[in-house]
C-alpha cells in the first residue's frame, strides 16, 4: 500500500535511506562498513580521554572491517559478507573511530583504494565536527567531485551540558561552523544525533530535532542509546545516574521528531545495531524490525507524515 508521502513507493511516511538510494542509482546499494585503524582525539588526549561515554573499544564500529586487514582486503572480506544478503553497488563506509584525523596523505591512501571497485558508487566517512581543518576540507572537496561524498557528523545533542556530561569534548557551536564550512564546498552531510542520553528528557531530544531541521544538513541517523559493556556508561546505569528508555517512549519520541523534520532530508537510520554479545541495554532494540514496525505503525495510527510538524524559522 503506498503511503502518499512525497518520497515513498511503499508504506513509509518518512523519507528512507532505501528510497534514495533506490531512486539515485536505479538499483539496490548497500554500505560496506570498514575499520581504517583510526583512533580518536577525545581517546589519545588531545581533547579527551577515555572517549565519549558509551563508545566502545571499536569506536562505535562494532560491525565494521578488521584493521588489521589492508582496507582493499577489509572491503572485499565485509562485501563477501554482505552479498550473502545482498547484491548491487556499495558505498565504503568508514566508520569506526574519527576518520579524518589523519595528515591528508594518509586520508588518501586510506580512502581512494576503494574507487578502483566499479562497484563501489560512494564513500561515506564518519568523523567528528573539530576534526575537518582547511587542508581536510580541502581534500574532501576534491574527494567529492570524484565520487558521491558523504560526511557522517556526531552530533548526538545540541545541548553542551549533555555534551560535557557525555564527554563529547567539543561543542553545538564547532558543529554548527563544521556544517557550514562543509556545505560551502557542497559536501553532504549526515548528522547522527541519540535519544536516551544521561540527563535529557523528551523535550530536550526534540529540541535537537528542531534545531538540526534548521540548518543545511542532507540526511539524519536517529539512533537509539545503546549501553555496551565495560564503558563509563555501563557503570552509570548501573549506579542508578540514568534510565533507559522504553520501547514506547522511543516510538514516541522518533515520530515526533520524524514531524519536526523537513520531508527532505534522508533518514538513514531510526534504531542502531547493538551486538547482542556485549549489550546491556535496551534489549528490546535487538528486535530492530518491531521497532521500525512500531514507528510505522504509530505514524499511521496519527495519520501523520514526516515534516507535517516542520517549520522553517528564518
Ligand atoms: S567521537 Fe566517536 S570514536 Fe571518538 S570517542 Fe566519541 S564515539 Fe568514540
Amino acid at each position: 500500500m503506498k503511503s502518499g508521502f512525497k518520497f515513498s513507493d511503499d508504506n513509509k511516511r518518512y523519507y528512507t535511506w532505501n528510497y534514495f538510494l533506490k531512486h539515485k542509482f536505479n538499483e539496490k546499494v548497500f554500505k560496506v562498513s570498514l575499520n581504517a585503524g583510526f583512533t580518536c582525539p577525545n581517546i589519545d588526549g588531545t581533547k579527551g580521554y577515555g572517549g565519549c561515554t558509551y563508545c566502545s573499544s571499536s569506536g562505535s564500529g562494532d560491525f565494521a572491517g578488521n584493521p588489521c586487514m589492508d582496507i582493499k582486503t577489509q572491503f572485499e572480506t565485509v562485501k563477501a559478507q554482505m552479498n550473502k544478503k545482498w547484491q548491487g553497488k556499495c558505498i565504503a563506509y568508514f566508520q569506526a573511530h574519527t576518520n579524518t584525523y589523519a595528515p591528508v596523505d594518509i586520508l588518501k591512501k586510506t580512502f581512494e583504494p576503494v574507487l578502483d571497485y566499479e562497484d563501489v558508487v560512494g564513500i561515506s566517512i564518519a568523523t567528528r565536527a573539530d576534526c575537518i581543518d582547511d587542508s581536510v576540507l580541502d581534500y574532501l572537496d576534491e574527494l567529492s567531485k570524484k565520487t558521491f561524498l558523504i560526511v557522517e557528523l556526531g552530533l548526538q545533542s545540541v545541548f553542551d551540558k549533555t555534551g560535557e556530561k557525555i564527554n563529547r569534548c567539543h561543542t553545538y557551536a564547532e558543529f554548527v561552523e563544521a556544517v557550514e564550512r562543509l556545505r560551502s564546498r557542497n559536501i553532504n552531510i549526515c548528522v547522527h544525533i541519540i535519544n536516551g542520553l544521561p540527563g535529557e528528557d523528551k523535550e530536550m531530544m526534540l529540541h535537537t530535532v528542531r534545531t538540526i531541521s534548521q540548518i543545511d544538513i542532507q540526511f539524519v541517523k536517529i539512533h537509539l542509546l545503546h549501553v555496551i559493556e565495560n564503558t563509563v556508561m555501563a557503570k552509570q546505569l548501573k549506579d542508578g545516574e540514568f534510565k533507559l528508555l522504553e520501547r514506547d517512549e522511543y516510538v514516541d519520541i522518533v515520530c515526533d521528531q520524524l514531524e519536526l523534520l523537513p520531508e527532505n532530508i534522508v533518514i538513514q537510520r531510526l534504531t542502531g545495531d547493538g551486538d547482542p554479545k556485549t549489550l546491556i541495554g535496551p534489549m528490546w532494540s535487538l528486535k530492530k524490525l518491531v521497532v521500525l514496525n512500531e514507528i510505522d505503525k504509530e505514524m499511521q495510527r496519527r495519520e501523520t507524515y514526516q515534516g507535517s510538524k516542520f517549520k522553517r524559522l528564518k
